[in-house]
């Protein structure tokens, strides 16, 4: 569902201007109005979805080509030395904008000042993982 207050509707309907870098009938990309990295991109779905969990798999699709394209064109032309792709779901995750969007960070050297740092917590050393893969396998 389209929502009037949603900024990246007004955006896929140029209602509010961004800079954008692509657009076709169902995808736009712009550049983050608040740059973690020079060339910070996000890309969406022109159509209203909440967030990735939220979106039919064809657009899905669509905006992940977009997004890998974006993430050449960053490596070679911007000489980032590495991307990451990331998309938050809902606000326990991050998620401050509620239209689903894929970020494309460029990253240039360690020291860029985004982190995303995947730590093993030790307190978990103790779970038993097949029920877990098991629970989940259930419901797939
Ligand atoms: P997230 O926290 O994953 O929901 O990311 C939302 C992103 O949207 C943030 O990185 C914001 O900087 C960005 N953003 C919010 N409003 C605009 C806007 N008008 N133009 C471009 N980027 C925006
Ligand atoms: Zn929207």
């Amino acid at each position: 569902m389209a929502t009037n207050n949603c900024i990246f509707c007004k955006i896929a309907n140029h209602i509010i201007p961004s800079n954008i870098i692509y657009e076709d009938d169902d995808v736009i990309a712009f550049l983050d109005a608040s740059q973690v990295t020079v060339g910070h991109t996000l890309v969406i779905p022109k159509k209203h979805y909440e967030n990735f969990l939220a979106t039919p798999h064809y657009l899905i699709s669509k905006v992940m080509i977009v997004a890998q394209r974006i993430g050449q064109i960053l490596i070679k032309d911007f000489k980032a030395k590495g991307i990451n792709i990331l998309t938050n779901c809902y606000e326990a995750a991050g998620q401050s904008v509620m239209h689903f969007h894929v970020h494309v960070i460029p990253r240039y050297i360690s020291s860029d000042g985004f982190r995303l740092e995947f730590m093993e917590n030790q307190e978990l050393s103790n779970l038993n993982l097949p029920a877990i893969a098991n629970q989940i396998k259930d419901k797939i």
